[in-house]
């Protein structure tokens, strides 16, 4: 089965390094199998039956050199669901291994995830495209290859809403329906119903995971490792030098700083990943694999969003930044075999510690609009506000960003202040209104946090418009709650587009105030969506 060829008005130049370079699976066939020995398999993606654009998102096209006029050409729905080729793509998936929920798994591979090929742009950048839901693979595992329509809407949406937040990710450039149904249950319940078919388009610069050099590894085939190491190195990371056992290191290092620098970026805007297993994560650093993700609303460390991780709630919250050590670790005993020493490995190990460390104190220094920190008064002002936000059912967002309206400059002498004065600007953050002793627990915080705020005032001159100012491109005004995207899956599901184009230009300005957004975007998250079924709780099921 080939697919045919189609033309945009631009050219774009493809230059599809990991297929020329690395070595790819000799069986054609396209059926569910073990792949020894090879990074790729060549496949063609499915056809669709009916391809419609749902949307597509411009300064990703831009950065590919699509004209508005190719993103809104027939022949893009086509390539873009799957049923043609640009002049120079050759579709491959790739074959990778992981550690699900702690416990290897073996190969997993690309199972519905298929690249087109590595985009060449005018600026010398390489793009790989990859279609996300357009058919089987040779790792598909008895599944299927296909997504859905609401699984779908979410990565586009939210990669896109975490780019703008500036969280490192891969992109999105399109969502488009395939005019086909596909069967899920969607909580492994026995309720199979037929829901609408689309493939989304992501773009990295690659898709490279942990789980690529796990499965070599695991099978003990180190010249493979070493091959797919050695190619990252000269593709990904041309800046670290040389490949060899020092340059392997250096390279562990930087995956162990990206990762720590992405984690501190979760924790700053309140988003859950849901499944960090090994093979979900990149080693650029990108967030990658938008499956039961899920955004705080409550501040909640224990919160998971994904229902198949609510016994042992390994990817809550609060976990992320340990989770994203034990995933480098089992990246780290990958390489064991090239490097033939254990403590360089260990010492990126507390490396990444550091380094997160760091972050989270830069960050939370900028959430709360301190100068710096200092961690003989800041690791305990935190602590307590942590608890206090807990204690009350707090919303994450809503309390950061209007928190910048605290004034800490009145007048102590002249003007006492009583508690529910003090938390007057916070107020509108709580899900239930807070009882007396929460009542007090912020306020009491909110008088520490007053005193931190004029000790930077009289030690480093800050005015109260840097701070505000500081907080307000630290503290996003709005994200993608979780009922957000389900009222646009609705929608979409019944034909209108209009929510998922209205999220999307909201979310490409997170931090601005859009005033004429807020009554319907910076609210608490509304009682019905509490525990509904892709609000609050979302299983793998896409
Ligand atoms: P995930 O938990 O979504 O990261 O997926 C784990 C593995 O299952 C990966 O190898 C995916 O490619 C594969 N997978 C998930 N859903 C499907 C599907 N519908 N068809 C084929 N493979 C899938
Ligand atoms: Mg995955």
């Amino acid at each position: 089965m080939t697919s045919e060829f189609v033309r945009f008005q631009s050219s774009p130049q493809f230059d599809n390094r990991w297929l020329r370079e690395l070595p790819t699976d000799p069986v054609a066939e396209n059926i569910p199998r073990s792949v020894a020995a090879a990074v790729s398999s060549i496949v063609t993606p499915r056809r669709a039956g009916n391809p419609q654009l749902v949307a597509y998102a411009r300064e990703v096209a831009d950065s590919l050199g699509f004209s508005e006029a190719d993103c809104e050409s027939e022949a893009f729905a086509q390539v873009f669901s799957g049923n043609a080729l640009l002049e120079g793509m050759q579709p491959y998936a790739t074959a990778y291994g992981g550690h699900q929920f702690g416990h290897w798994a073996g190969q997993l591979g690309d199972g519905r995830a298929i690249n087109l090929g590595e985009l060449h742009n005018a600026v010398g950048e390489h793009w790989t495209l990859q279609l996300k839901g357009a058919g089987t693979t040779p790792y598909s595992r008895g599944a299927d290859g296909l997504a859905v329509l609401r699984s779908s809407v979410r990565e586009f949406l939210c990669s896109e809403a975490m780019y703008h937040l500036g969280v490192p990710t891969t992109r999105a450039l399109s969502l488009v329906l395939t005019g086909d149904r596909v069967e899920r249950d969607m909580f492994y319940d026995g309720n199979r119903q037929w829901e609408p078919g689309a493939v989304v388009c992501r773009v990295a610069p690659s898709f490279t995971r942990f789980g690529h050099f796990q499965l070599p590894a695991a099978r003990q085939d180190h010249e493979l490792l070493k091959r797919l190491l050695d190619f990252t190195l000269e593709t990904d990371f041309p800046e670290l030098g040389e490949p060899g056992p020092d340059t392997y290191i250096r390279w562990l290092r930087q995956v162990a700083e990206s990762t720590a620098e992405m984690v501190a970026h979760w924790m700053r805007v309140g988003f859950v990943h849901g499944v960090m297993n090994t093979d979900n994560m990149s080693v650029l650093g990108l967030t990658i694999d938008y499956g039961p993700y899920g955004w705080l609303e409550g501040y909640d460390p224990d919160w998971t969003p994904n229902t198949t991780d609510a016994e042992g709630r390994r990817y809550r919250f609060g976990a992320q930044p340990q989770v994203a050590l034990w995933n480098l670790a089992q990246l780290a005993n990958a390489l064991h075999p090239l490097i033939g020493a254990v403590e360089p490995l260990q010492a990126v190990m507390e490396h990444y510690r550091h380094v997160y460390q760091r972050c989270w104190e830069r960050d939370m220094a900028s959430k709360l609009g301190l100068l710096d920190w200092r961690d003989e008064t800041d690791a305990a002002l935190v602590a307590t506000l942590q608890q206090a936000l807990r204690q009350s059912e707090t919303d994450m967002t809503i309390f950061y960003r209007r928190l910048a309206d605290f004034d800490p400059l009145w007048d102590q002498d002249t003007d006492e202040r009583d508690s529910s004065q003090l938390i007057a600007p916070v107020a509108g953050a709580f899900y239930q209104s807070p009882g007396f002793e929460a009542e007090h627990a912020m306020a009491d915080w909110l008088r520490r946090y007053r005193e931190r705020l004029l000790q930077d005032r009289v030690l480093n001159g800050t005015d109260d418009v840097s701070r505000r100012a500081l907080m307000n491109r630290t503290n996003p005004k709005y994200v993608l709650r979780n009922y957000l995207a389900q009222q646009a899956i609705d929608r979409a599901t019944e034909g209108d587009f209009s929510e998922i184009h209205h999220l999307q230009s909201l979310l490409r300005r997170p931090y601005d105030e859009q005033p004429e957004e807020e009554a319907r975007y910076f609210a608490l998250r509304p009682e019905w969506a509490r525990h509904k079924a892709g609000c609050s709780m979302l299983s793998c099921s896409s």
